[in-house]
């Protein structure tokens, strides 16, 4: 709990100001090539003009801590407070605000005061009642305040009631539009045979898109153009982005688009091209030198690391910003933290991924997470980070299929908002299940077919995962890919086999967020800085 600081802040008669720092909203842009969080977690917060959002001028209301709330120190003088339930709840306070919050949240003393109003007149300490009102109110808005006896008829069963809640806007689709690539990475799914999409097959899975988002009410819809390498194809790419968006201008729906690459094959010209279109590009780099040649290699044999770092600086060179998808095994977990600070370095946006074993990579048993090895890799990158704190915002992409920058039930999309489209526009739950489909882009609404599936892998909510219920984590971290757990336990419904490394490097990447903010608390695009 919060601890009842030292009031001397230089101000007078308790009047000195409260700070509170919270993330300017702006989306992380980072990419990876699961349908993760990301993308499940498209989101708009809940309307909050219910019946539970009419307390704060209302000095008798007693106030505690919302549920799942999570309060870690951050500096000598600054503390940190986030609740993982509700979208974009975190804080920052100065001592003051955290002098104050916790005064609003204790239990009442014994006196006659009201809960409130013991806050601000004859009832020690005493808060000037205009800072009561105004952190009251913003701990009520960021969700981590909650009314300690609600009258709303889902207080008792739900700890987000009355707060703001996401929920899924965008359905994502993968397009594989070919299953060769130049690359044999150790860790891919691939048998890389020597099939494609045809343009014909392409606009059938953009139709199919488009019908389900239409028919389950989306707002957006976003593509994944990948393979296989997707630059093999790159007139494809072209000509299925410009059909996708005649559609899309049709149906009043909105648009992404990503090409998920090595980058390995990447020209000038394809760099311009996906610029003009207005689609994202995210490249994978797993290391630097030898620790991406551990995992990504040309079909001969050589290391691609010289190629996609050009890459990455030609797509720089002309206006393309890449995001860096970083796969991280126990093999390269030592190099984590020079290829952060080469990402670092170019202003990327970047995700951490965890190598997910699958029946094609399982022999390369030096892969394997070795909890160890992989937590100290992780710091080892979370240092440098620190040293070199971005103004983007990075907690959507910083522990794998995590995603600390918005509340969430499930892992990813699988199942919910996710259709993977194969060479032939068979349609999958998963890429990673490419070759077990169960309906194809002809179906009048395929995600209805993926959603009601009950035989492929089954996303769980992590509210019904054996040993992630009282987690105070379990709304950022979900429980982890279920596919990842299925392999280890033969079971979707418990944690995943990650959960210790999860639970070691959430503090400490919470941690980066709050200095994050402290860093950037003068930058308005940043930081709102809130002073009552
Ligand atoms: S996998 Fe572990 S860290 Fe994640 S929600 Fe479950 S118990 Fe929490
Ligand atoms: S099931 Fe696992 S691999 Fe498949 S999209 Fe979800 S997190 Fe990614």
């Amino acid at each position: 709990m919060l601890a009842q600081h030292d009031m001397d802040c230089g101000g007078s008669d308790g009047a000195c100001a409260s700070i509170m720092l919270v993330p300017s909203p702006r989306s992380d842009e980072h990419e990876d090539n699961c349908a993760c969080a990301g993308e499940y977690l498209r989101a708009r917060a809940r309307d909050n003009e219910d019946d539970c959002a009419c307390a704060t001028e209302n000095q008798a209301i007693a106030w505690q801590l919302a549920p799942q709330t999570i309060f870690q120190p951050l500096t000598t003088d600054k503390v940190l407070l986030a609740n993982p339930a509700v979208d974009g709840s975190l804080m920052v306070l100065d001592r003051q605000a955290a002098a104050l919050f916790a005064a609003l949240t204790a239990p009442p003393p014994e006196s006659n005061c009201a809960p409130a109003s013991r806050l601000v007149n004859d009832c020690a300490p005493p808060f000037p009642a205009e800072q009561v009102r105004g952190l009251t109110r913003q701990g009520q808005r960021m969700g981590l305040l909650v009314q300690a006896e609600s009258n709303c008829a889902c207080a008792a069963t739900d700890p987000t009631c009355g707060l703001p809640r996401a929920v899924p806007v965008a359905l994502t689709a993968w397009l594989h539009l070919t299953d060769r690539c130049n690359l044999r990475c150790d860790y891919c799914y691939l048998p890389h045979v020597r099939e494609d999409m045809s343009p014909g097959t392409g606009r059938a899975a953009i139709d199919a898109t488009f019908r389900s988002a239409i028919a389950n009410g989306f707002e957006q819809v976003k593509l994944k153009y990948a393979g296989g390498e997707p630059l093999l194809r790159f007139p494809l790419i072209m000509e299925l982005h410009q059909y996708a968006q005649k559609q899309a201008e049709e149906h009043g729906l909105g648009l992404e688009g990503v090409v998920l690459s090595n980058g390995t094959l990447l020209t000038g010209s394809m760099a311009s091209t996906l610029c003009a279109l207005g689609l994202r590009l995210m490249i994978s780099l797993d290391g630097l030198g030898a620790y991406h040649d551990a995992h990504r290699r040309y079909a001969g044999g050589r290391g691609s690391f010289a190629d996609v770092a050009e890459a990455v600086d030609l797509a720089l060179a002309h206006g393309l910003t890449p995001s860096i998808s970083v796969t991280v095994s126990s093999r390269t977990a030592e190099g984590l933290a020079d290829v952060m600070a080469w990402i670092l370095a170019r202003e990327l946006p970047f995700s951490l991924n965890f190598y997910r074993e699958n029946d094609l990579s399982a022999s390369h048993e030096d892969m394997r997470l070795d909890e160890q090895k992989i937590i100290a890799g992780m710091l080892a990158a979370f240092k440098v980070i620190e040293e070199n704190l971005p103004r983007r915002p990075f907690l959507g992409g910083i522990i794998d299929r995590a995603d600390l920058s918005i509340g969430h039930t499930h892992t990813c999309g699988v199942g919910q908002n996710y259709l993977v489209f194969d060479q032939n526009g068979q349609v999958a739950k998963c890429q990673m299940l490419i070759r077990k489909p169960v309906t194809d882009a002809h179906a009048a609404d395929a995600l209805a077919l993926v959603r009601a599936d009950r035989l492929g892998v089954q996303n769980v909510s992590v509210d019904e995962k054996e040993g992630c219920r009282d987690c105070p984590w379990k709304y950022w971290c979900a429980g982890g890919c279920p596919l990842a757990t299925y392999r280890a336990t033969g079971r979707y419904d418990v944690k995943s086999p990650n959960c210790n490394i999860y639970r070691a490097l959430f503090p400490a990447a919470l941690r980066l967020e709050g200095l994050r903010l402290l860093k950037y608390q003068d930058d308005p695009e940043v930081v709102e800085k809130i002073v009552i």
